[in-house]
């Protein structure tokens, strides 16, 4: 298992302090924590805040970390989730050993608890409708009223739950309610609905059940049945833990995890919420649960993320119990800072303007020496061929240039980066006036890009030998909506603040040669351009397609550190 990388001269968060007071008073001594998800979408960068904390607890504390579905609600629910939210938790890096388990496989157990509840005079069969229910709870001004079903014996209660369990009742009809007190100033604890009746084909249990315990009921006594001692969940649970606590002191159970709640992860521009993240995949707003521009798992691996720099991001913003907005360039920053360390330098032109180096003999080809990062020699170095006719990006041509330009225009010298130094003589344009061609001059006495009299040269670019280069289309990403907060809007839906602009294809860009093995699994620098990987769809579109991760900051200060 890899490891968390969890910063270990940082303090403790409250979470890891209240468990290391735990052990050092024996309350307990071994950690058992879960994550829960529920299987009725993909995850997001939201739950890896909760993965990270689960699973890096475990670890940090030798203890151990199940993963548990919380599959209560059968017709949200498949096992297309189930295994993509494993998959995702096990590329974060972590690892739930034996400890996989599923609130389905406790059916059973929490039905006999349920009958315990009614035996005990604590729970009761309702036939108020849901909106009854509902009106009958009160506001938080008010206190509620008692169901007219609220005092049957227990026998009468027994005998319809058993009924519904067994099918005779239709669906919506009653529920199970746990009998605590219509007048408590916590409204959850206001009779709270424990079963209802669904006649739903269960992906694990199929038709075995036509009753469903609610996730209240349902939660406490699972993290009970597995011995876990620290319940970890975000903030808006904090109403529901007098009622995780009722259930088990109620019941009586042998052991009683410690729920704690801690501040949900948001960010800025996006959205962490299962149920819009599908509505952007069924309204075809994205090609996908992994479409790069999802702060889905999946998406943010199609991306090119790397575990680690996930690990990281979730490292950085730490555990807190004030809810906050995380602004989404600490997230771009965590994977900069993985990939500059790791990712070797290639060069890649996106917008390819053709350059023709007229005094370069016609035919003549050499290899120049490239450092594949410059900061990290045991990277090693490539070679690149170089030749009469190579590919520089539009973007550093200009015709009308001001002084301060220090790429090419008529008459001005730069440096092709291990290579030469070339002088622009002649912009050759189409019909229309565009530049499609230039024509320049190199001086042989610079190889490498030195120039042999010390001449100063400032502007360096990064370029490609047309008769290697490989075509590619590149796929640049920005964000997925155009306001900060995407669902704070009273008026209108996250919907209506989709970017137009998230995505925009380069069909005709030209890369090195290496590139055309590049591996799945590998992430570059095209240098001054960002970072990038290959896209999943190269292989079923059976050509080359790259994704930039995340552009570079102050990538023209690294190249020209003197501008
Ligand atoms: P969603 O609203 O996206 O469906 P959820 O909370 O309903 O989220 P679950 O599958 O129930 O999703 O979540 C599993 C675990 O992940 C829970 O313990 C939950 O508290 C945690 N979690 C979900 N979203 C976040 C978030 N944004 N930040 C931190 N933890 C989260
Ligand atoms: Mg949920």
């Amino acid at each position: 298992m890899t490891q968390p990388d969890v910063a270990s001269d940082k303090p403790l968060d409250f979470i890891r302090q209240i468990i290391t007071d735990d052990l050092a008073s024996g309350k307990h001594s071994h950690i058992v924590t879960r994550f829960p998800p529920e299987p009725n979408g993909y995850l997001h960068i939201g739950h890896a805040k909760s993965i990270c904390l689960n699973f890096g607890v475990a670890k940090e504390f030798a203890g151990q970390c199940h993963l548990r579905f919380d599959d209560t609600n059968p017709d949200k629910e498949s096992s297309e989730y189930v295994e993509a939210i494993k998959r995702d938790v096990r590329w974060l890096g972590f690892d739930w050993g034996k400890n996989l388990h599923f609130a389905s496989d406790y059916f059973q157990q929490l039905y006999e608890f349920a009958l315990s509840l009614i035996t005990m005079g604590k729970a009761y069969v309702c036939h108020l409708s849901s909106d009854e229910i509902r009106e009958y709870r009160g506001t938080l001004t008010e206190p509620g009223r008692e169901s007219p079903y609220r005092n049957r014996s227990v026998e009468e209660n027994l005998t319809l739950f058993n009924e519904m369990k067994s099918g005779k009742l239709p669906e919506g009809s009653c529920v199970l309610r746990a009998k605590i007190d219509m007048a408590a100033a916590n409204i959850v604890m206001r009779d709270p609905v424990l079963y209802r009746i669904l006649y739903s084909h269960h992906h694990r249990s199929g038709d075995s059940w036509c009753i469903y315990p609610m996730y209240d009921f349902t939660h406490c006594l699972s993290d009970m049945l597995e011995g876990i001692t620290h319940s970890l969940c975000t903030l808006e649970f904090e109403n529901n833990r007098a009622l995780y606590d009722w259930v088990l002191e109620t019941l009586k159970t042998p052991c009683h995890p410690q729920q704690i709640e801690f501040a949900r992860l948001n960010i800025n521009y996006t959205i962490t919420s299962k149920r819009k993240l599908l509505q952007l995949v069924e309204d075809n707003k994205v090609s996908g649960w992994d479409d790069p521009r999802m702060l889905t798992i999946s998406g943010l691996r199609r991306r090119g993320y790397t575990p680690a720099s996930i690990r990281n991001f979730c490292a950085t913003i730490g555990i807190g119990k004030r809810d906050s907005l995380i602004d989404m360039t600490v997230l771009e920053n965590a994977v900069r800072d993985d990939l500059n360390q790791h990712a070797p330098r290639v060069f890649g032109v996106l917008e390819p303007l053709k350059v023709v180096i007229t005094n370069y003999p016609e035919g003549k080809e050499e290899e120049v020496i490239a450092q594949n990062h410059p900061q990290d020699p045991s990277l090693g170095e490539r070679r690149l061929p170089f030749g009469r006719e190579l590919y520089i990006e539009q973007a550093d041509f200009m015709e009308d240039a001001p002084k301060k330009f220090f790429r090419l225009s008529i008459g001005r010298e730069v440096r092709l980066r291990y290579a030469y130094l070339i002088t622009c003589q002649e912009a050759i344009k189409d019909a229309n006036g565009r530049v499609v061609e230039l024509r320049c001059t190199y001086d042989p006495a610079s190889r490498g890009g030195n120039a042999p009299d010390g001449r100063k040269v400032r502007g360096t670019i990064h370029w490609v030998a047309a008769a290697h280069a490989v075509p590619a289309e590149l796929r640049l990403y920005d964000r997925l909506f155009t306001v900060e907060d995407p669902d704070g809007d009273k008026e209108r839906s996250f919907m209506d603040f989709l970017n137009p602009n998230s995505l925009a294809v380069l069909h005709d860009s030209m890369l090195e040669p290496g590139l055309a093995q590049a591996g799945m699994d590998e992430r570059f620098q095209f240098e001054r351009q960002g970072y990038f990987c290959l896209d999943s769809d190269s292989a079923t579109k059976g050509k080359l397609i790259f994704n930039r991760i995340v552009s570079l900051r102050d990538s023209w200060e690294k190249i020209n550190p003197q501008q």
